[in-house]
């Protein structure tokens, strides 16, 4: 292959600030003053906040160094499985940062926020047309929370029939949160098998869905980046004893305007803004993860919802079935406007987006089964899932390829996960990667699979090229550094 990516740069050490500070240096320059000189009240004297002395270029430097440690979706492809890191376009944050919209304050009453209920509402129906399921809440911070908001929906739309339910089916291949979430809402998570071919099969649901069942939580495409092909007849059975089909929708990247989750039998899904529709994650936040729904468990929603009224938009509080309030005011708003923004660029795009995803995960796909063990060897979704089991016998670990991956230039993809692949490695390159950088992804997965056979000691010892080396992880949990 070419030259890789990953070469070695400059990677300035930089101190703390407060270690960088010098008493009296300062960052500007005041006019001279030109009164007399008086105390502070006492509450101003006294300490006050530690704060370093430090001049203009040193503030500067500081922070671009940090900066230039850190690997994002700018600096480089992050083939993070079920995380979808594609590249946002700027032009979003621009929109969020409109000072119509970054001023607004959410105490203001309607009559002066008719521009952003306006767009929360326009984006609900975008989401509702999206999905197939038009009963929209904006309000959940994030995946995990919009699928605790859908089981709290679940939990209340069996409760308003008078005939509580304690069970949720939960699939072997469903997101980690899953399980979680429904635990947390108090149902007892019953876990069901997939099958060889990675997927639900009907007669698996059938064997365990019963009338104390309030229904059943897929990953769909699952954590092994397959579409559950049998969710129709899956959502019958459950349907039949009278459950909901809660899908988590986390991954909708691979099935915007293809499939209509409505038309195959979902009840109500969470989506990932934070992921699908464009908002840089990976810092801890904020995200938002709206749950879309069959109209009629519209009354179970959380309040306050956006309504409109002959032209006008107001926040309407009068649902005596909601569960309540799940989010501070009506949800992480600068989220939702580059969700809206993005659908409004990207228009019938959209579904080209979700294509060109599965397209590049299949391309990876096929150009590395060779080269990593492929354990579900069928089309794939958003992502792929391979294992370390060819490398094996030279000793060496998923770990090891993940960290000389860095070494190559590229953030390492998903290990270790699904749990129901040993030693997985999980792909998912997205849709914003050029063949370009596809193929210098996969030629370096291919130089790193002949460095385990002739040399793998260069694997064990990797990353050697950044400026921190391989941690001890163990130790990192047990004795963090937070310091510097
Ligand atoms: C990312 C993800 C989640 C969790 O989303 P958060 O926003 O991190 O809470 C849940 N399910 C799936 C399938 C995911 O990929």
């Amino acid at each position: 292959m070419k030259e890789p990516i990953g070469t070695t740069g400059l990677a300035l050490n930089e101190p703390l600030i407060w270690e960088k500070g010098r008493k009296g240096r300062t960052g500007f320059s005041l006019p001279k003053r030109d009164v007399e000189h008086a105390p502070l009240d006492e509450a101003l004297t006294g300490d006050g906040p530690d704060l370093p002395d430090l001049s203009e270029v040193d503030v500067v430097r500081h922070y671009t160094r940090l900066s230039q440690w850190n690997y994002g979706v700018d600096s480089g492809m992050y083939p993070l499985g079920s995380c979808t890191m594609k590249y946002n376009p700027k032009t979003h944050e621009r929109q969020a940062a409109l000072p119509g919209f970054a001023s607004a304050h959410p105490l203001l009453p309607a009559s002066l926020s008719q521009g952003i209920l306006r767009m929360m509402a326009t984006l609900q129906r975008f989401l509702g047309e999206i999905t197939g399921l038009p009963a929209v809440t904006l309000q959940p911070a994030a995946g995990a929370h919009g699928e605790l908001t859908g089981m709290m929906i679940v939990r209340a739309y069996h409760n308003d029939r008078g005939a509580p339910r304690h069970k949720i089916l939960i699939p072997d291949t469903a997101h980690g949160t899953n399980p979680a979430s429904s635990v947390l809402c108090g149902f007892s998570p019953v876990p069901v098998k997939s099958n060889e071919r990675g997927v639900l099969a009907p007669e698996t649901v059938a064997e365990l869905m019963d009338e104390d069942t309030a229904g059943i939580m897929i990953t769909n495409p699952n954590t092994l980046g397959l579409f559950e092909e049998n969710i129709r007849k899956i959502a019958d059975i459950v349907h039949g004893k009278g459950g909901l089909v809660y899908v988590d929708g986390a991954n909708m990247n691979a099935m915007m305007g293809i499939v209509s989750m409505g038309n195959i039998g979902v009840d109500l899904m969470h989506l990932n803004l934070h992921k699908t529709f464009s908002t840089p994650h990976g810092g801890g936040g904020p995200g938002s993860g709206p749950v879309c729904a069959r109209q009629d468990l519209a009354p179970f929603l959380p309040v306050p919802r956006v309504k409109e009224k002959d032209g006008t938009f107001h926040l309407s509080y009068d649902h005596p079935k909601s569960i309540g309030k799940v989010h501070a005011f009506y949800g992480n708003v600068g989220i939702l406007i580059r969700a809206y923004s993005y659908i409004l660029s990207m228009g019938p795009n959209l579904k080209k987006a979700s294509q060109l995803a599965v397209l590049n995960a299949n391309y990876v796909k096929e150009k590395l089964k060779d080269t990593f063990y492929l354990p579900y060897d069928r089309p794939c979704m958003h992502e792929c899932v391979f294992t370390d089991k060819w490398q094996e016998a030279h000793k060496i670990t998923t770990l090891d390829i993940a960290k000389r991956l860095i070494d190559y230039g590229f953030h390492p993809p998903t290990i270790y996960f699904p749990l129901v692949v040993h030693g997985a490695i999980m792909i998912e390159p997205t849709e914003t990667e050029s063949k370009e950088t596809l193929d210098t992804f996969i030629a370096s997965c291919k130089a790193i699979a002949e460095e385990a056979k002739e040399s793998p000691e260069l694997l064990r010892e990797a990353p050697t090229k950044p400026k921190v080396r391989r941690m001890d992880e163990t130790r990192a949990a047990r004795h963090p550094q937070l310091a510097g």
